[in-house]
């Protein structure tokens, strides 16, 4: 995790929140890289949950909410945590993590346990009086039950279907950590998939298939993931089953996803505590019920991470190449071409010959209205290409001399290492067939 973290501060992925002061425990940033990365793989969720299905649609709703939701979702009433103090330095631990001993003062007293609802308040308004007391979302799901019936009345679907939402969610969690796994602010993404309840468990299973599926083809390896069903004593107040998606962290085995069989429990509770009729009617047999929904309910920070711990490999350089001598170690991020921040670098040879600086930043500015292109000449090559294979670039274009005469450039492949000479007026076809097929 330790070279993760680094890498991340260092090539401006991650920065901890509010560095200048001293920072914000378990609060991060996303830097140029990162927010690439982080866009990337949002898309990539919303192509296959959304666009690329038929019986899924998109929704983006607002953070904060009606306090009555928190109410009827069970969140006012369930949504805690247990905790205990320390009685001498006061710090707070949840007692299933906490060993005999305080780990800042070393203290074996500590208060008894009680329970910590972890949904941050806040006040809507110039009053700061308990009428006007609300909650950031703890989960983007309440916003999606909630306008279960605008959708339905406007996109005329039919069961089965689903409502897919990517947004952020806030937990005042008691032990954030292990960098952006845990954090009191973060990202989810989640569909609520509304069936017939007789088909519910069916669908549970697809989903769980479908989740894992979607980490394999944008590249986790196998071995680093599993299943985990989640045991009767551990089910959420509303749910009939749930399966976590695992990932292997250099931490531990630790959730991704959890894929849960909600039930009718949100919206019975909504139409019970808003007054509207939140069922469904079968247009055919006019029959009016309450669906079942699954949910799946990844993290965009924990998915990131995932794919990042994943993709990070040390390898030592076999091919013999002038710039790239044979036994050096080199880092190379494998991002699959969905999520790799950059796509192509153009890299001058020269940067004080002037006909290989205008052919380099034209064809940076042919390419970069189709791939996310950098320009990068503040090193020697060999250097480049080790800065560009940390941070997962695909290929890098080298312009060179010989490209002025022969119209010629060279074209290395971030995983081989090997170099083919392109001809530039083919080099967006080229990339083209690579990148995006
Ligand atoms: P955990 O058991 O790890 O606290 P959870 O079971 O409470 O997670 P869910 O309520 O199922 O989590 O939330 C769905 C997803 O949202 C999780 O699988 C995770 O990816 C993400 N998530 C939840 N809490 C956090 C958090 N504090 N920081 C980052 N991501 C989170």
């Amino acid at each position: 995790m330790e070279k993760i973290v680094s890498l991340c501060k260092r090539r401006g992925f991650i920065f901890q929140s509010s560095e200048i002061y001293g920072g914000l425990g378990s609060a991060w940033d996303y830097g140029p890289l990162g927010v690439e990365l982080k866009r990337n793989l949002k898309n990539a969720w919303w192509k296959t949950i959304v666009h690329n299905r038929d019986d899924v649609v998109g929704l983006d709703t607002s953070i904060l909410m009606h306090p009555d939701v928190w109410k009827a979702s069970g969140h006012l009433d369930n949504f805690h945590d247990e905790c205990v103090d320390c009685k001498n330095c006061k710090k707070r631990f949840r007692p299933d993590q906490l060993e005999a001993k305080c780990p800042f003062c070393g203290s074996k007293e500590f208060t008894n346990s009680r329970k910590f609802n972890l949904m941050f308040k806040t006040f809507a308004g110039a009053n700061e009086d308990t009428a006007s007391q609300i909650y950031l979302r703890p989960e983007t799901a309440q916003g999606i039950f909630v306008n279960f019936s605008n959708v339905l009345d406007t996109t005329r679907k039919r069961l089965p279907f689903g409502i897919a939402q990517i947004g952020k969610s806030f937990r005042n969690e008691i032990t954030p950590g292990n960098f952006t796994f845990r954090t009191r602010e973060f990202e989810q993404m989640e569909i609520e998939y509304f069936t017939r309840p007789e088909d519910a468990p069916a669908f549970h299973e697809k989903w769980v298939n479908e989740r894992l599926e979607w980490y394999l083809s944008l590249g986790i390896r196998r071995e680093n993931l599993r299943l985990r069903p989640h045991l009767q004593d551990e089910l959420a107040h509303y749910a009939a089953a749930c399966t976590d998606v695992e990932y292997n962290f250099p931490f531990g085995w630790s959730e991704l996803e959890g894929i849960a069989n909600r039930t009718d429990f949100d919206l019975k509770q909504h139409t019970q505590f808003s007054g509207k009729n939140l069922q469904y009617k079968d247009p055919v047999t006019q029959e009016e019920f309450f669906p079942y929904i699954i949910e799946p309910s990844g993290g965009v920070d924990r998915a990131l991470l995932a794919f990042f711990v994943d993709a990070y490999h040390e390898e030592e350089v076999k091919m013999v190449s002038k710039v790239e001598p044979k036994g050096e170690t080199r880092v190379v991020l494998k991002l699959s071409k969905e999520l790799s921040p950059v796509k192509v670098a153009i890299l001058p040879l020269l940067k004080k010959n002037d006909g290989i600086v205008t052919l380099a930043k034209k064809i940076k500015q042919d390419l970069q209205k189709s791939f996310v292109t950098v320009y990068d000449d503040t090193a020697a090559i060999g250097k480049l290409y080790r800065r560009q294979d940390e941070v997962g670039t695909f290929y890098c274009i080298t312009v060179d001399v010989q490209s002025l005469e022969d119209k010629q450039v060279t074209v290395r492949d971030r995983d081989t290492m090997q170099q083919e000479r392109i001809p530039v007026e083919g080099l967006k076809r080229y990339l083209t067939e690579k990148l995006l097929n």
